[in-house]
């Protein structure tokens, strides 16, 4: 080794002695403008706005999926979910080891594991409900929430001591939650519930290195608050609207006390924070406006999502970053500081070169959306977006036209088939579905009639 590779190397390992903590904020379905930092007046946010003043708003900000569980397989694994089979929806199957995130899959938590983070989750999974495949087994430390793609708010609702008290999916929403292996007894509005162990985490692990996934399920369906949240929204005379800004508002004060807390820590230049939806919202109560489109669509209203970071002394300040980016940069960012090799090949890149100002070009040069079931794709360059599906083909000038009002596509074959040899490549990379969905919820309990019977014992 010369000299010069000596230096080299030292200082690489310098580099990777940089260890900040990361927290990722995931809301479940908040619209796009259902923030204060795109634009919300009608649900203030001024604690999750702090995010944005502390740090940089991502304004091209997506996830990988239009849904809860494929979105979250990726953001865990920095890896498109497709890759590995996770194109649909989980079903809630307690005894089916494929029904989740493949365990060749290496999470974000397994990585930081490795850099001795200690790791947290607190709020909803999603990602598999086989003992082989919860928080613990998949590289995190501690536990708090529940493993289903939903859960109702009111403690007095958590009916289901277990998960083969459940007969139907839906049931998984009433289980008492789970701290690591342990069913709990919970009586605080579950919003407040995972506030509070957020703060507890932060709070026992101030001096190591930590990683917490603070995944809340507000807003998502049930429309649940309490009226400490609802009393705020009075000017707001739809009343699940009403309730959907109450549960956000929930959401506000857990990140303002937890933001308060690195504050008084003195956590605040080593902590990377990230805040983003899992999709665009739905429907129903939100907004997504300018965007066209909602929550499983591959418009921009489905995968858009309200994005922002911040690491004081690192990211810049009150910034907007535009170029597209996407939730599995996060994975990619934080593999980049740590330094240590990933397992698998990761689609997500390192945005601080690009957040620093020290790399101007586009962190990608394209990103994908592929939903299988609809044989559906869409594509997203720095100027174009496209969508495609058996009968129909959409291609945007983006940049001008963010609502995706004028259909450019009957008059650009040319660009259209540029795009496509770019999906094929892609495609590629690609996985059938390993497991059902839930579009497939009464065929997998066909083809599963003992989906919830106790075959295996807790630990
Ligand atoms: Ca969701």
């Amino acid at each position: 080794m010369t000299a010069l590779a000596i230096i080299m190397s030292y200082e690489g390992v310098a580099q990777s002695l940089q260890k900040p903590n990361v927290i990722i904020i995931l809301t479940d379905d908040q619209g796009y403008v259902d923030v204060g930092f795109n634009g919300s007046t009608e649900i203030p946010t001024p604690n999750i706005d702090r995010i944005a003043a502390n740090g940089t708003v991502f304004s091209s900000g997506y996830v990988s999926y239009a849904v809860c569980g494929p979105s979250r397989a990726g953001l865990l694994t920095g890896r498109y979910q497709d890759r590995f089979g996770f194109g649909k929806n989980p079903l809630f199957a307690p005894n089916d080891s494929t029904m989740g995130l493949d365990r060749a899959e290496q999470t974000l938590a397994d990585y930081l594991k490795q850099a001795n983070y200690t790791t947290s989750i607190i709020g909803k999974w999603h990602l598999g409900a086989h003992p082989s495949l919860r928080p613990n087994e998949r590289g995190f430390d501690e536990f708090f929430g529940f493993l289903s793609g939903g859960h109702d708010y009111f403690p007095e609702n958590l009916v289901f001591e277990d998960e083969y008290a459940v007969k139907r999916n839906f049931d998984a929403y009433r289980t008492k939650l789970l701290r690591n292996h342990q069913r709990v007894e919970e009586t605080e509005y579950l919003t407040d519930a995972f506030s509070r162990e957020a703060l507890s985490f932060i709070e026992r692990n101030q001096d190591n290195p930590f990683f917490l996934y603070l995944a809340y399920n507000a807003p998502h369906a049930p429309m649940q608050a309490t009226e400490k949240y609802l009393k705020r929204f009075t000017h707001i005379s739809n009343e699940k609207r009403r309730t959907y800004a109450a549960m956000i508002s929930a959401v506000d004060d857990g990140v303002g006390a937890m933001l308060d807390l690195l504050e008084k820590l003195k956590l605040e230049e080593n902590t990377l924070v990230f805040f983003l939806s899992d999709n665009g919202g739905p429907p129903e109560n939100t907004d997504n406006s300018p965007l066209r489109g909602y929550k499983g669509s591959f418009f921009e209203g489905g995968v858009r999502v309200p994005f922002a970071a911040q690491w004081k002394g690192t990211i810049p300040e009150s910034c907007q970053y535009e170029h597209p980016v996407i939730s599995l940069d996060i994975y990619g960012t934080v593999a980049a500081l740590i330094g240590l090799e990933t397992k698998n090949e990761l689609d997500g890149v390192n945005l601080l070169p690009y957040l620093k100002g020290e790399n101007m070009d586009v962190p990608h040069e394209a990103l994908y959306w592929r939903n299988f079931n609809a044989g559906r794709f869409a594509i997203r360059t720095a100027q174009d977006k496209m969508t495609t599906e058996p009968d129909n083909q959409f291609l945007f000038d983006i940049r001008h036209d963010v609502s995706e009002k004028n259909n450019l596509a009957p008059a650009n074959i040319g660009k259209m088939n540029e795009l496509n040899q770019k999906i094929e490549a892609w495609k590629d990379l690609l996985k059938d579905p390993v497991f059902m969905g839930l579009m497939e919820d009464k065929a997998y309990s066909e083809l599963h009639p003992d989906r919830f019977e106790r075959k295996i014992e807790n630990k």
